[in-house]
């Protein structure tokens, strides 16, 4: 990340990750609704629903503040993704709640990580009040997976045998 120092930057990228973090728990609550698992679907809906709050509230930010919405190369993340986004090829169809919290775990330390190095580049105190406050937005979310993450134990190594596993296109 190079240089992220103004409003428009900080709102535009923050409105991204959220937008991000929606559609990945909505991919993650339909994997729990797959496996049965009603609680964690219902975190990862709620979760959802949360991130979709904020977005909003980025979004009349950006509207007050005249800040354009960024097109794909626009964006100044280190890799494609945006820090919340996950990769879609590690969703597997026999994930374990352990490895969707895992995902959701990850997502949410690296946005956190985004806007904590935010905070700490800014100069302009507006700026830092604003990463501030996503920053412990995060936070609190990694906190929430961590706290779930207590209940569901690493499984073992063989959690992807598939004794009958689906049959893909040649
Ligand atoms: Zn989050």
């Amino acid at each position: 990340m190079t240089n992220l120092t103004n409003i428009g930057d900080l709102l535009a990228h923050a409105y991204q990750i959220e937008i991000e973090a929606v559609e990945r728990y909505q991919m993650l609550a339909d994997q729990m609704e797959v496996h049965n698992n009603s609680e964690l679907e219902k975190l990862f809906r709620k979760l959802a629903y949360h991130e979709g709050q904020h977005a909003e509230e980025i979004r009349t930010q950006m509207t007050d503040a005249n800040v354009p919405e960024l097109k794909p190369g626009e964006f100044r993340w280190a890799g494609p993704d945006s820090p919340e986004a996950v990769d879609l090829g590690d969703i597997h169809y026999m994930m374990t709640p352990w490895h969707a919290l895992q995902l959701a775990l990850k997502a949410e330390q690296q946005a956190f990580a985004f806007f904590d190095e935010f905070r700490r580049s800014a100069s302009d105190p507006d700026i830092k009040r604003l990463a501030d406050e996503f920053a412990e937005e995060e936070e609190e979310h990694v906190a929430m997976v961590l706290k779930e993450l207590e209940k569901y134990p690493e499984p073992d190594d063989d959690w992807d045998d598939d004794p009958d596993p689906p049959v893909s296109p040649e």
